[in-house]
């Protein structure tokens, strides 16, 4: 039996607007919701909801009025010098515990350590606790990623991993195509657990997300049971071929494309959809030749971080999350050491960070 999406419209952030939008995906869909739900934002970093970084609280807020209580909101964000306080103020959430009688819950605590074969490597990471013992609400927010094209509801389960170690996981998977791997993988441990995924996708990121890239309106709510299936359909609502995007082409090859019925509005393809730098690389690694003979040539061509030091601040959090110590106190970037993984570029919430071709890129590379 085909797999329903629901797509809905929702034009803002209005919360009667967005309490109508969710009831509709919940007519149309027909979920079956337990009690001590965890809602499983995007909390990428600490920004405040206008800037489209982070799931926006107004859906948070009414799903904790309307599924059954108590309700749990968690999510590990990056390891930062920030407390996770900080980080539930700025985006909204600790407003959102304040006015309903949802829980914030932090997955730093007890975590239980995974075994995963990546194409014969041998991965060990940790899961919070409070993954395996609530029913997860996945509501990630629509954005462009450097390494996955783009980040939807199965990327949004990489912050179950509590925060340090999810960083150190990067330097487990230097290759693009290895990290995509991984977030199939991950999905398929943590597949059973997910009750139910809504993409917030009223304001949108394209070009260089999934933190500075380019705030859009789109005006959708996503949803559906099946995490994979909903990142199939948003993809499609991108103007994206499925070969585009690392983590579902590896999902497609690996567990065959699932059959979708969509079901609610008639999607609009988003207009002028920026896939970030990198989607030019990953279509020349993915061009057979370069995946044997010319293998070398083709890791090098890398989209790669790029400090620009008038307007850094000097808060040193790139230097404190660069999980491959290439970043020193005083802001050089060590290109050897540099695994480009974009962590820095991505917990830059001063903007201080570019992401450029590397050299070779530069001429090979439209
Ligand atoms: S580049 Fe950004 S994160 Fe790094 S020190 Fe400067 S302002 Fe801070
Ligand atoms: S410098 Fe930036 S891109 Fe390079 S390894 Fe460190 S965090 Fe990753």
């Amino acid at each position: 039996m085909a797999e329903k999406v629901a797509i809905v419209k929702c034009a803002d952030y209005d919360k009667n607007k967005v309490k109508r939008a969710i009831e509709k995906i919940f007519e149309l869909l027909n979920p079956d919701f337990p009690s001590e739900i965890l809602l499983k934002p995007n909390m990428l970093s600490a920004r405040t909801p206008d800037q489209a970084v982070t799931t926006h609280p107004v859906i948070l807020e009414v799903l904790s009025e309307i599924l059954p209580r108590p309700v749990y909101i968690g999510d590990s964000p990056p390891n930062t010098q920030k407390t996770i306080e900080y980080y539930w103020e700025t985006c909204g959430y600790k407003e959102v515990a304040r006015k309903t009688d949802a829980q914030l819950i932090k997955l730093e605590g007890k975590s239980t350590v995974f075994n995963l074969n990546i194409s014969g490597r041998n991965v060990s990471f940790p899961v919070s606790d409070v993954a395996f013992s609530k029913p997860i609400f996945n509501l990630p927010k629509f954005k462009t990623h450097n390494i996955t094209i783009l980040t939807l509801a199965m990327k949004n389960l990489y912050g179950l991993i509590p925060s340090y170690p999810k960083g150190l996981l990067h330097t487990e998977f230097p290759e693009p195509e290895m990290f995509n791997r991984f977030i199939v993988e991950l999905y398929k441990l943590l597949e059973q657990k997910i009750i139910f995924n809504l993409v917030d996708a009223v304001e949108i990121m394209d070009g260089n997300g999934p933190a500075s890239g380019r705030k859009r309106h789109y005006g959708y709510l996503i949803a559906g049971k099946n995490a994979a299936c909903v990142d199939f359909v948003c993809t499609f609502c991108a103007g994206l071929k499925i070969g585009q995007v690392p983590f579902l082409r590896i999902y497609a090859d690996l567990y065959g494309m699932p059959d979708i019925e969509v079901v609610g509005d008639k999607p609009e393809i988003i207009k002028n959809f920026q896939a970030p730098s990198s989607s030019f690389v990953f279509k020349i690694q993915n061009i057979p030749v370069f995946s044997k003979a010319l293998k070398k040539i083709a890791d090098q061509l890398n989209i790669i971080p790029v400090i620009k030091h008038n307007e850094c601040v000097k808060c040193l959090e790139c230097y404190r999350i660069c999980p491959a110590k290439a970043i020193s106190k005083d802001l050089k970037i060590d290109r050897k050491k540099c695994i480009n993984c974009l962590c820095c570029f991505e917990v830059c919430t001063h903007r201080a960070i570019n992401v450029k071709k590397s050299f070779l890129a530069k001429f090979i590379l439209p």
